[in-house]
């Protein structure tokens, strides 16, 4: 009896130590267990130089709606743009994404910001550090040891917050910080808790993001007695999705605006980047 006890013991451990490895080794975007899940030879050589993703499993790798070459070259959109076009101010110089924003894409980020599957969060920040790669590539070709002052996530609004627990934005800021070792400043405040914006129509959207955000003058005041450097002020905003460029222009000009107002003399030059354009 005590001998049928103790193997019984054995057979359930060894059951959930292989339902925990299992686990460990499942594929964070569509949970299948998999064996050593790691990319064969010829689905890395498709994806971007370098691309990391070495934790999710082929059918999802080969489901990312990776950007290619782009037609905009303000807002990184792979299609024609009449946005940017009808644009007349621009307080951003240029926005660079890593892939379209399809119904894989909807769902992946559905996962990591509304059920707060934080194992989601690696293998975006693979994706987004690949749009930071290319603003990175460009701006270094045109401006050898241009360098990142703040990496500045867009912010959600008290409310989400204490609804989700967590800004999206914020978390992928911080993995992507903490692997290109740049400095993460949260210079933004949300004023107002927006209607939700995929049941506002397009004009709505544009509208509804000015004067959503506003700078956090004591982190602004710490950012700029912090400046060391000479030269124009770099500045990167980093967000989960750019839909028609209202929130990343609101968020430009009110950190920028903020922060001549301590350094009237100097250009603030601000770019953004986001893991999905739609
Ligand atoms: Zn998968
Ligand atoms: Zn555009």
């Amino acid at each position: 009896m005590f001998q049928y006890f103790i193997s019984n013991i054995r057979s359930a451990a060894a059951l959930i130590g292989g339902l925990l490895s299992e686990s460990a080794r499942s594929c964070p975007l569509c949970r299948t267990p998999a064996r050593g899940i790691q990319l064969k030879a010829d689905i890395r050589a498709s994806l971007p130089a370098n691309a990391a993703l070495l934790g999710i499993c082929r059918a999802c790798a080969s489901e990312i709606p990776w950007i290619g070459p782009i037609a905009c070259a303000v807002c990184g959109r792979p299609d024609p743009c009449g946005d940017c076009a009808r644009r007349d101010t621009a307080h951003f110089i240029c926005s660079r994404s890593a892939v379209r924003y399809n119904d894989r894409i909807r769902e992946w980020l559905a996962l990591f910001k509304y059920r707060g599957d934080e194992r989601l969060a690696e293998p975006l920040a693979d994706m987004l550090d690949i749009a930071f790669r290319r603003l990175e590539a460009m701006l270094q070709s045109r401006m050898p040891g241009h360098r990142w002052d703040a990496v500045i996530p867009v912010p959600v609004s008290s409310e989400r917050l204490a609804e989700r627990g967590f800004n999206q934005a914020e978390r992928l800021a911080e993995l992507l910080c903490s692997r290109r070792s740049l400095p993460l400043c949260k210079l933004l405040h949300r004023t107002l808790h927006s209607e939700k914006k995929s049941l506002q129509s397009r004009l709505a959207r544009l509208k509804s993001a000015e004067g959503l955000f506003v700078a956090d003058n004591t982190a602004v005041h710490a950012f700029v007695e912090g400046m060391s450097r000479p030269g124009p002020v770099n500045l990167l905003i980093l967000d989960d999705i750019y839909t028609t460029g209202s929130t990343i222009e609101a968020c430009s000009e009110a950190v920028s605006s903020a922060i001549q107002r301590y350094l009237p003399n100097r250009n603030v030059q601000v770019y953004a980047v986001t893991l999905a354009r739609s």
